[in-house]
């Protein structure tokens, strides 16, 4: 990571800490260059994620689409709140990283999560 303040390439990290959704990794940086200090967030991109679709299409990751999907698919049962909406999705997103190629997303299978 380049110092934004005198543009050396040679940084350290001093500190890594991930937020409490663990989409979001904080890092504290040191220049030894200038002794400058910042501070990096690194988040995932989910523009890079693509969805494939079952008649093949390919369609990038939308994390409002699976939450109207998510919410459509859980109408019916008890006891879900947005908040838990809010967790599955979470874990969605931590799966698709996991699968690195991630497949299609099924009503069935997210229902399975709850
Ligand atoms: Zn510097």
């Amino acid at each position: 990571m380049r110092c934004p303040f005198c543009g050396n390439t040679d940084t350290q990290v001093k500190d890594s800490r991930p937020s409490d959704d663990q989409l979001v990794i904080r890092r504290r940086r040191f220049c030894p260059e200038c002794v400058s200090r910042f501070t990096t967030y690194e988040r995932i991109q989910l523009s890079d994620l693509i969805v494939i679709k079952k008649n093949g299409d390919r369609i990038p990751f939308d994390r409002d689409k699976l939450s109207k999907s998510i919410t459509t698919a859980t109408r019916k049962k008890r006891n879900v709140d947005s908040e838990k909406v809010e967790k599955v999705i979470n874990g969605v997103v931590r799966r698709l990283e996991m699968l690195r190629q991630p497949r299609d997303l099924f009503k069935k299978k997210l229902e399975k999560w709850f």
